[in-house]
């Protein structure tokens, strides 16, 4: 009897954003391959007896090629085993997706996809700030800063001229080329930016400031990303001119957004 393949999102890293269906699955598992972003409060609710590999990357070593996973993945479900492929976010956003899908279909594997919060509502939902705003903004672009090589460069020209509020997933410490390239392509320097990082989790953070002021900032700790906008400038506390600042989040009711 062959093994079925799961392909589950974990959301940005609080437990309680995981889907019921995810939880679920977490407790029947026989194995679990996760990426590095998945948080250990996640991590924590795995079938105890599962046998769980980190298949993630870590400082760009990736520990296990996306062909090993691919094969890993079919051989346990192959010995009959259900198999987890936990990945953060949501599976199919900017997750490689399209390879696991194309290894598992070929090996005749049966799977189920199971979406998960995506980084980008994880950072709204903490931010508070709408992605969309009637009016002003009414499109939203999820963008990756990371590129596979050989990608031609973004067309920011394009991008900017659509109005869109832009999601900037693994922007890296990058702030300042992202501001010089938007700049470029026509977008107000004046424009409020807020960087998130660590979404959802006890130690989240985030920072608001325009885009003119992004290349003076010192990278916030990973996973971050970028919500660039009018709408980010609905986050409380922010002012045109200056940097904004959150405390722990966690606590966001106690420390509301400092001025730098
Ligand atoms: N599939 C994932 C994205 C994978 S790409 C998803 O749907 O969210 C990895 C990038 O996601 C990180 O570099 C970062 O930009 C973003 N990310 C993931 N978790 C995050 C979090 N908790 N807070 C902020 N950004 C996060």
């Amino acid at each position: 009897m062959r093994g079925h393949v799961y392909l589950v999102g974990a959301g940005p890293g609080d437990p309680e954003l995981l889907t019921l269906k995810a939880l679920r699955i977490l407790g029947l598992a026989d194995v679990v391959l996760h990426d590095e972003l998945v948080s250990p409060a996640v991590l924590a609710l795995i079938r105890p007896a599962a046998h769980v590999l980190n298949v993630g990357k870590r400082c760009d070593l990736k520990r296990v090629c996306q062909e090993q996973i691919n094969a890993l993945m079919v051989a346990y479900a192959a010995a009959g085993q259900t198999v987890v492929r936990l990945k953060g976010g949501d599976p199919m956003i900017f997750g490689r997706a399209e390879e696991e899908i194309t290894a598992l279909r070929a090996a005749g594997i049966r799977f189920e996809v199971v979406p998960g919060i995506t980084a980008a509502l994880g950072a709204a939902a903490a931010a508070q700030v709408p992605l969309t705003q009637r009016q002003v903004s009414t499109a939203l672009l999820f963008v990756t800063y990371s590129r596979a090589s050989g990608q031609p460069p973004l067309n920011w020209r394009g991008l900017v001229a659509s109005g869109a509020t832009i999601v900037i997933y693994m922007p890296g410490s990058e702030y300042g080329r992202i501001s010089a390239e938007l700049c470029a392509a026509g977008l107000n320097a004046g424009t409020p930016c807020v960087i998130v990082s660590r979404a959802s989790r006890s130690n989240q953070t985030m920072l608001a400031a325009t885009l003119e002021q992004l290349p003076g900032i010192a990278a916030l700790p990973a996973p971050t990303l970028l919500i660039i906008g009018s709408v980010a400038g609905l986050v409380a506390g922010f002012v045109a001119d200056s940097v904004t600042r959150s405390a722990d989040i966690r606590a966001r009711e106690e420390i509301p957004l400092v001025q730098a």
